[in-house]
């Protein structure tokens, strides 16, 4: 795939109307009302100034992977009107700064983690929205729980009084075969109405974070609350998949 670079108000401006767009024709495909789905642009690796013009055409909430390159831009970019939601792997060392000005975490998926930010949010009188990722591609490589420990973790989620738990995550296969991504989208599905079927406190409500810039409109055909965009709003990245979860590829 190839996604030119956004620079200018204008150029973000059209690739968040184009987004949006097919957006809105996935979801009438299947009959959804797209008002169900939230686009939320990645901006990892982007840097401040392009990050602006970006906020300037509309873009309020921004997805970062790295904990660290969020602090910072977070920092770097407080006179405008932006939340972030923190969308990888993290550390517990790192619980401290997500608990400081994250609006949202998408990668919750052990219970050190949970503890360390429950511990942090307290002691700062503050929540967090939390979406818990599933590994649901069975590729050793991803990070994410093992789809038969859902409900017991997300039993043992509902104990920490400053987590928000409001859905589930994933990262579907990195594969060509759409096939095997939509597999991946329905699994994500099929836990979440099980959750809420055993017991509809558990899970909020139920929202599925799910689809990249490669896949967002399977995943909205299969019910995704969530599409979590990067490179067809900022253009292609230069560092590889493979920084952000072990052993991951280019597409
Ligand atoms: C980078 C990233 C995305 C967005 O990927 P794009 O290919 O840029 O759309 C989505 N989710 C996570 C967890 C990411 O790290």
């Amino acid at each position: 795939m190839s996604f030119s670079t956004a620079t200018t108000i204008e150029d973000f401006q059209e690739n968040l109307r184009a987004v949006r767009e097919k957006m809105d024709k996935a979801a009438e495909r299947v009959g959804r009302d797209s008002s169900e789905v939230r686009l939320l642009p990645v901006s990892k690796t982007v840097p401040e100034e392009r990050i602006r013009l970006a906020i300037a055409a509309g873009a309020h909430q921004l997805g970062e992977n790295k904990v660290q390159e969020a602090k910072r831009k977070h920092a770097n970019l407080i006179d405008e009107d932006v939340k972030w939601s923190i969308i990888g792997h993290l550390q517990t060392n790192k619980a401290k700064d997500v608990a400081a000005f994250a609006s949202e975490f998408h990668a919750l998926d052990s219970l050190r983690v949970a503890e360390a930010l429950d511990r942090r949010l307290e002691l700062v009188g503050r929540s967090l929205d939390v979406y818990v990722q599933v590994n649901t591609s069975g590729e050793e490589s991803k990070y994410g729980l093992e789809p038969e420990v859902v409900p017991d973790m997300l039993n043992a989620f509902k104990g920490f009084e400053s987590l928000n738990v409001k859905g589930l995550m994933t990262l579907a296969i990195f594969s060509d075969d759409k096939e095997a991504v939509r597999t991946c989208f329905q699994l994500l599905k099929r836990l979440r109405d099980e959750a809420r079927d055993r017991d509809p406190d558990l899970i909020g409500p139920g929202e599925l974070s799910m689809g990249m810039s490669g896949d967002y409109e399977i995943a909205i055909e299969e019910g995704a609350n969530i599409v979590r965009v990067g490179q067809a709003i900022f253009g292609a990245r230069s560092t590889t998949d493979a920084y952000y979860w072990p052993g991951g590829t280019t597409k």
